[in-house]
């Protein structure tokens, strides 16, 4: 089958790859829709998280294929949002204190699309834990939200009662937008977004926010930061903006952190780290069926998986907000220049 490879060395190809076998103890999904993420732009640079020779794809919605002999309560045709981290233990020491999000098995070894073979083909294979029912009432393209959903939404509540303070996000790529429409509900003063690509920075106002450049910003003190960019930049200006007693929120990951100890002690400034998620993902599904958090218009572009690499290279040059790959369609016939649907 077809399949976008993180690859041994280093590089991201579509390879032809054998069909997963059906294990006694874990099911097949058949692929709906996946998104590409911008950590799996950066593969590369994060060889704490991404195997190589590994199928890429986290953000992924199917329906179920096949069930192995040992699984109890899946049935094939069934609709799932998969969490890619999902496969905890249940006997850590992070499981049991409440934290699976730090589950060694869970993120580092059987995480999909980052350990084990992933979404961007047409059939993947999933532990139960992986696998969350979705209802009727969500869209297969909402379902494909849920997993940034998540991540965005942890950040969000990791800033605390955000009610009547000023919120800056920096970063407008779909975490930081989701940010935005997230904290959005909690109904702050304001909501400032930095985000130096236009093409980016024009969804500010459908997320509730407005934007804002780095250099006009006199006299600005904001509260709380949600750092969305993983750009050194950006987080040393997040410091220069937070008022003292602020909160910063660092859910981007860059190679440069930015972060002057100086200026962290001068204000006493709160710096947390927000990594991936928890029950947020059931809570994101929720907020997504539930139509509090909109997304369609924050989809570019849906592709056939033959042109996933066409996607990746969009996403690079920061030309789209978020691809989804429809591994289950027949890529176009050469006489239609068409590269994608849009929807
Ligand atoms: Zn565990």
């Amino acid at each position: 089958m077809p399949a976008v490879v993180f690859t041994a060395d280093a590089r991201i190809a579509l390879q032809d790859r054998p069909r997963p076998t059906l294990r006694p103890d874990q099911v097949l999904v058949e692929v709906d829709l996946c998104g590409i993420c911008g950590s799996d732009l950066h593969a590369s640079q994060l060889p704490q998280v991404y195997r190589g020779d590994c199928i890429l794809g986290h953000e992924s919605t199917g329906r179920i294929a096949a069930v192995g002999a040992e699984v109890a309560d899946w049935a094939i045709g069934q609709r799932v949002a998969v969490n890619p981290n999902g496969n905890v233990d249940g006997t850590c020491v992070y499981c049991r204190s409440g934290r699976p999000n730090f589950c060694r098995q869970a993120t580092l070894e059987t995480a999909l699309g980052l350990q084990a073979d992933g979404a961007l083909a047409p059939l993947m294979a999933a532990f139960p834990g992986h696998l969350r029912q979705i209802p009727d009432e969500l869209g297969t393209v909402e379902a494909a939200w849920v997993e940034p959903t998540a991540t965005a939404l942890r950040a969000v509540e990791l800033a605390g009662d955000i009610a009547g303070r000023t919120v800056l996000v920096t970063g407008g790529g779909p975490i930081g937008q989701l940010a935005c429409r997230l904290a959005h509900l909690r109904s702050p003063a304001q909501i400032l977004l930095m985000e130096p690509a236009a093409q980016r920075a024009e969804f500010a106002t459908d997320s509730h926010a407005v934007p804002i450049a780095a250099e006009d910003n006199g006299g600005l003190a904001v509260d709380v930061v949600l750092e969305c960019s993983g750009s050194a930049a950006a987080t040393s200006t997040a410091l220069k903006l937070l008022a003292p007693a602020g909160i910063l929120v660092v859910v981007g990951a860059g190679p440069d952190p930015g972060l002057d100890s100086a200026t962290i002690l001068l204000k006493e400034i709160t710096v947390r780290g927000s990594y991936i998620y928890t029950d947020e993902f059931d809570r994101a599904i929720d907020l997504l069926a539930t139509q509090q958090i909109a997304v369609a218009d924050l989809t570019t572009v849906v592709s056939p998986l033959a042109d996933a690499l066409t996607a990746f290279d969009a996403l690079r040059a920061g030309q789209i907000m978020k691809a989804l790959i429809a591994p289950g369609t027949r890529p176009q016939r050469p006489s239609h220049t068409q590269k994608g649907m849009r929807i």
